[in-house]
């Protein structure tokens, strides 16, 4: 083996949810012939009208002039020409901006925007001082777990809740009480919706958050994987939200397009050369396939049109299979809490008083032959014990009716036992 340096280290440890996945992925190998439902997959489903749209959006690549250029060259670091021109016109057109192309970056999956933001404005400075990556929002994305460079830079905040007890509802709200941003901060991510919860923070909220940043000249990066115009995974009505400090950060993974690895990021000049040459030296620059894949169904409008009336009301109607189901599953004595569901593709159901962790809960439920993922590596960056962190669980929208209602009957059955045998 060969001796790691500290970040080598780091680096080669699995974080968060990847952990689980590991024991997942055992769990299903090992389950021959057993029947498995199983709720826990981040991957997006292929909706056939999705695949066909990227199917012909390459068929028009293959017949074109083009496609020696695209795959045989290499090309600029900050995106593939065609692409940026497509966003600038589109969201120009369609929030009333004035973008150039001077605001776009094409990166290789939005997780990589992350990755530099992280360490272009995370981590310690020339001067030795750390400026920190604050998470306004803890739970979101576990994936932000594993972008610093310096996870001593990751600094989560508890939100406050909102509970709605008759109803078995909550919602997460940031704490402005607890929330600092200072000349210490380095950046700001959050995700809207939110990957886990399906929270959206309201307009006022992100106004309060860029606020507190804007004196610093801090950059908030508002992670929008699930939001407007594509894929269009807000079940609540919500703008996506542009400002001098803001950046805007889109991914074309939950619009079908994983495999090709593309991210945008959309902002002011200044911050995006930062990324830019930070890309140029790690990966060049993305898949030029997939760019101009992606330039077409975006100049046609096509894209953000099935965003709209397929993508959005196939998780939609998921959503409302998993509450239904609860609601009449459920016992009712139990103290349940379904977040409310405004977007992304998961439910994140909250079991106060648990009389066991997270952890013991999913093996609990692997033991009936559901899969789940527990809540707790879902609060990347939150310093101190909160007992909540080991009371939820995220049930993907990815399984069919079926299973999300046989999944959540027997979830309803173990959470009435091990409430009633404690
Ligand atoms: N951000 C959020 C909130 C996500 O849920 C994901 C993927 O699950 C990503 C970012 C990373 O997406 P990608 O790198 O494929 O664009």
């Amino acid at each position: 083996k060969p001796a790691l340096t500290k970040i080598g280290a780091q680096m080669s440890n699995l974080t968060g949810v990847r952990a689980i996945m590991k024991d997942i992925n055992e769990t299903l190998r090992a389950s021959k012939g057993k029947e498995l439902y199983n709720l826990s997959a981040g991957n997006p489903l292929i909706l056939p009208e999705v695949e066909k749209l990227w199917r012909d959006c390459t068929a028009d690549l293959l017949a074109s002039s083009e496609y020696g250029e695209v795959v045989c060259r290499y090309g600029s670091s900050q995106g593939y020409a065609p692409l940026i021109e497509s966003i600038v016109k589109d969201f120009n057109q369609r929030y009333g901006l004035s973008l150039t192309d001077r605001n776009i970056l094409i990166t290789a999956g939005s997780q990589t925007i992350y990755f530099y933001a992280a360490n272009a404005f995370g981590g310690y400075t020339q001067d030795g001082s750390l400026k920190e990556i604050v998470l306004p929002l803890s739970p979101d994305y576990t994936g932000y777990g594993g972008v610093c460079l310096y996870p001593e830079a990751l600094i989560a905040y508890k939100p406050t809740l909102d509970i709605d007890t008759a109803a078995h509802r909550f919602k997460y709200r940031p704490d402005f009480n607890q929330l600092s941003i200072t000349e210490n901060t380095g950046c700001v991510i959050f995700s809207r919706p939110c990957n886990p919860t399906g929270n959206v923070l309201t307009n006022d909220e992100v106004n309060k958050i860029t606020d507190l940043a804007a004196p610093y000249d801090v950059p908030v990066l508002i992670d929008s994987a699930y939001a407007p115009p594509f894929p269009a995974l807000n079940f609540t009505e919500m703008t996506p939200m542009f400002g001098e400090n803001i950046l805007h950060c889109m991914s074309l993974s939950k619009a079908g397009l994983p495999g090709e690895r593309i991210g945008v990021a959309i902002g002011d000049e200044n911050l995006i050369q930062v990324l830019e040459c930070f890309q140029t030296n790690v990966g060049i620059h993305s898949s030029r396939y997939g760019q101009a894949i992606a330039a077409r169904a975006i100049e046609s409008g096509t894209l953000a049109n099935i965003a709209e009336n397929v993508i959005r009301p196939f998780y939609q109607k998921k959503f409302d299979v998993l509450e239904s189901t609860l609601e009449a599953a459920m016992p009712k004595n139990i103290p349940w809490f379904l977040h409310r569901g405004e977007g992304a593709i998961f439910g994140w159901l909250w079991l106060r008083d648990l009389p066991m962790t997270d952890w013991e809960f999913y093996q609990e439920l692997k033991k009936v032959g559901v899969i789940v993922v527990p809540g707790s590596s879902f609060f990347p960056g939150l310093k101190e014990e909160w007992e909540h962190k080991h009371q939820c669980l995220r049930i993907s929208l990815t399984g069919s009716d079926e299973e999300i209602t046989i999944g959540m009957q027997r979830l309803a059955k173990v959470a009435e036992q091990v409430y009633q045998s404690a």
